[in-house]
């Protein structure tokens, strides 16, 4: 890339940037003494900061979230097209790309039936946390209005989806939170809470033993991500959903399932749900919908929920009195359809079940080098490895030297991440979820540069 056009005035956008930007995630403090980093530009799985820095993305637009890589014209032909015809009208009103996109969704999903949009993931599942109650007050004079969610799980930061937020680490500062939400216990196998050969079903069993100690008439639903993302790269023990959908079916419980990362792609099949023969009730989702082209966020439902909404004839008024004022923005379902024409066009779905494979045979290997690698895991182009100063004992690795593996990776041009920085025993993961047009180069000069990155922190 010809980085020039850049260097003569970035130091003004760099100015701006300490002056006036209040960057999401991170400390500000380590700005007074060095640049923060500015991405000018994107092509494929590459992007270049203001110094002209080439960078292999492994983390999708640091978020999971590009998930067609950068750079992609059709997309933004799709949305300027859309955007001179006309760019909004609330979603009272219906809009030509917000019909077509919903309908092409649905028939990703068999046995969903209806599409609501929102800006956001957080704002997606707050729809959902509303309907849920709002079913409880139709159906069950608001008696079963309880929210189960699960530890390590994450579900957005408003202070509701705060509420439903199993990373304790990250709620320390921001109650009292909404009452009605309960947590359940995580299912990672790595980090055994029962010693047990059946691992999956007895950590499903204590989502159970939570509806019966808080009273199962009392419990409305239950939001689980299919493979926890942010909270350490959890994928499911075997027999753990196969009793969850029971477990949801035997107390009349609803199961949302937040699809925000795992979605559109991410873990080799459209949605992360249907690699475990899942009947969701409820499907958020929202940064792959259009790879971060423009913002969209989708909570999708069954026709069953819809119909319990469409007409009450005991109160007219009981329908869905919600409204996302930019959930009548043209731009996103202009680009989420696009998004999906690509994916589907150029085999991306194979592409990540591929790619996601070497991905794991990588790590694999590099656990037989590096003693510091505890465990790996992963689902598609959605992969972890958790580092431990002791194997036998599993306690976490030093937070400040998986930390360092990320900026020495960074270093050598490429960006990695991982996961909740502050939490003993889960700051420790180190994650990669590139694009999912990643290609067999792209996935070993990732795991090469975190082979050298452990070398130089760890030896
Ligand atoms: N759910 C999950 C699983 C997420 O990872 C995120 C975002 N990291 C959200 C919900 C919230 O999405 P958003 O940031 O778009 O509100």
């Amino acid at each position: 890339m010809n980085s020039s056009v850049y260097s003569n005035d970035i130091s003004e956008v760099v100015e701006a940037d300490r002056a006036h930007l209040w960057h999401h995630l991170i400390q500000h403090k380590p700005f007074e003494t060095s640049d923060p980093r500015v991405i000018v530009e994107g092509k494929g799985m590459r992007v270049w900061d203001a110094k002209g820095k080439e960078l292999l993305d492994a983390v999708s637009g640091g978020v999971w979230t590009v998930n067609v890589g950068y750079g992609r014209e059709s997309i933004a032909k799709a949305v300027y097209d859309q955007l001179i015809k006309v760019n909004y009208f609330a979603n009272s009103a219906g809009s030509i790309p917000g019909s077509i996109f919903a309908k092409r969704l649905i028939e990703k999903m068999p046995g969903m039936s209806r599409v609501y949009y929102t800006n956001s993931g957080s704002e997606a599942n707050e729809k959902a946390f509303k309907m849920i109650r709002q079913i409880a007050h139709k159906r069950y004079g608001g008696k079963k209005h309880k929210i189960l969610y699960r530890d390590r799980d994450y579900h957005g930061a408003t202070i509701a989806t705060m509420s439903a937020g199993g990373q304790d680490e990250r709620n320390a500062q921001y109650g009292p939170f909404v009452p009605g939400f309960v947590k359940v216990p995580h299912c990672l196998e790595y980090r055994k809470q029962w010693d047990v050969a059946n691992y999956g079903e007895r950590a499903a069993d204590a989502i159970e033993e939570v509806i019966l100690r808080e009273g199962p008439d009392t419990i409305g639903a239950l939001c689980l991500e299919p493979v926890t993302a942010g909270g350490g790269v959890i994928t499911p023990p075997e027999g753990y959903w196969e009793r969850v959908q029971e477990i949801c079916k035997k107390y009349e419980i609803l199961l949302h399932i937040d699809e925000v990362v795992c979605g559109v792609g991410r873990t080799g099949t459209w949605f992360g749900y249907q690699h475990y023969g899942i009947k969701p009730d409820f499907v958020t989702m929202a940064k792959g919908v259009a790879s971060g082209y423009a913002a969209i966020a989708c909570m999708v439902t069954t026709e069953a929920v819809f119909e319990m909404f469409k007409d009450d004839a005991s109160d007219p008024m009981n329908y869905f009195r919600d409204i996302s004022t930019f959930g009548g923005c043209t731009a996103g379902p202009a680009a989420a359809i696009e998004n999906m024409r690509i994916i589907e066009d150029e085999g991306l779905l194979e592409n990540t079940v591929k790619m996601g494979e070497r991905t794991m045979n990588n790590l694999r290997a590099l656990m037989d080098k590096h003693r510091v690698i505890g465990d790996v895991r992963g689902k598609g182009l959605f992969c972890g490895a958790e580092l431990v100063a002791d194997r036998a004992t599993k306690e976490p690795a030093d937070e400040k030297k998986v930390q360092a593996v990320v900026a020495e990776c960074a270093a050598q041009g490429v960006l990695i991440g991982a996961t909740n920085r502050s939490l003993p025993g889960f700051n420790n993961t180190l994650c990669l979820s590139p694009a999912l047009i990643a290609t067999a180069d792209d996935i070993d000069q990732i795991t090469g540069a975190i082979d050298k990155a452990l070398t130089k922190v760890f030896s």
